[in-house]
């Protein structure tokens, strides 16, 4: 798994406006960023509002082009509209919103529409739908209206979507912030799976910090700059400088932080474990 599938090197970004003559911001949404996924990888990229997160999302997809520095996705650098679309045939997105998403008003239509665009001929299209939508468990919907559905289903079907588009990796730009707490575990079990099974390198990006738990990597960013990085043990365990980027950590992790336990914690069976063992050794 030593395969660079995306690649920043020294990526700087600025948002200009409509006359390109002055910068919007002041500061650039991203500086100076170094940033790589293997092809395989679950990564998880964290950071409050504003910090570089979707920025950093549509950079990967050719959504646009850095104002200095290199991103290239197997090599490829998007430079042109025809590199743009090499890219996208790569790397696929799903947003936060799933209405936003919906192009088409039968389930299996919508998710027909990415690869109908890629020429795939119908047959094939035919069969790759039908295996997305089994994929994230949405096929006895598949002659549905999308937006009858919940939130999680249309999230689903958004992913079903990349799916049967074949891309070899998927980036989500915090695809469960407007769901329920169902639609929520029904996508991320969806997307542990893609990962699992299908071997789909992932970026999600999320400020729910349980997500990023299970993650292979996780990347924690604050004003346009990475400032952490490593497994997500090693990144939870350094509680107090989190919250210096204005995050926090997940609550079974704080409950042990509290308790002033010294090993990291990332889960509710982990910290049963560490306060049974406290408890025990107070006896
Ligand atoms: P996040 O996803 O972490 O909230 P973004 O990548 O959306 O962060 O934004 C990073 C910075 O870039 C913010 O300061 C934001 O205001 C600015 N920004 C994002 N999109 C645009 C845009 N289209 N035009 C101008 N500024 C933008
Ligand atoms: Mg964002």
């Amino acid at each position: 798994m030593n395969e660079k599938l995306i690649e920043f090197e020294n990526v700087t970004m600025l948002y200009y406006d409509a006359e390109e003559e002055y910068e919007k911001n002041s500061a650039p949404a991203l500086s100076n960023v170094d940033f790589s996924v293997e092809k395989g990888e679950f990564v998880a990229v964290l950071g409050h509002n504003g910090s570089g997160k979707s920025t950093l999302a549509k950079l990967c997809n050719a959504i646009y082009e850095p104002t200095s520095g290199t991103v290239r996705v197997k090599g490829i650098v998007a430079d042109n509209d025809d590199k743009a679309d090499e890219v996208r045939r790569i790397v696929g997105m799903v947003f936060q919103n799933p209405d936003n998403q919906i192009v088409a008003t039968v389930v299996e239509d919508d998710v027909a529409f990415g690869p109908e665009n890629l020429g795939v001929e119908p047959t094939e299209i035919r069969r790759r739908v039908d295996e997305a939508l089994k994929a994230v468990n949405m096929y006895d919907h598949r002659h549905r209206e999308p937006h009858k559905l919940s939130g999680g289903q249309k999230q689903r079907v958004a992913i079903a979507g990349v799916l049967a588009m074949q891309t070899e990796c998927i980036v989500l730009d915090e695809p469960t912030a407007m769901l329920d707490p169902m639609g929520r575990e029904e996508v991320m079990n969806t997307v542990h799976r893609m990962n699992k099974e299908m071997g789909i390198t992932v970026v999600l990006i999320t400020h729910f910090m349980d997500e990023a738990v299970k993650a292979d990597r996780v990347v924690v960013m604050d004003s346009g700059r990475i400032v952490m990085q490593g497994k997500p043990r090693e990144i939870f365990s350094r509680v107090e400088e989190l919250r210096s980027h204005g995050l926090d950590v997940p609550q079974s992790t704080e409950l042990c932080h509290i308790l002033g336990r010294e090993n990291s914690v990332l889960n509710v069976e982990e910290c049963i474990e560490e306060i049974s063992e406290m408890l025990g050794g107070a006896r």
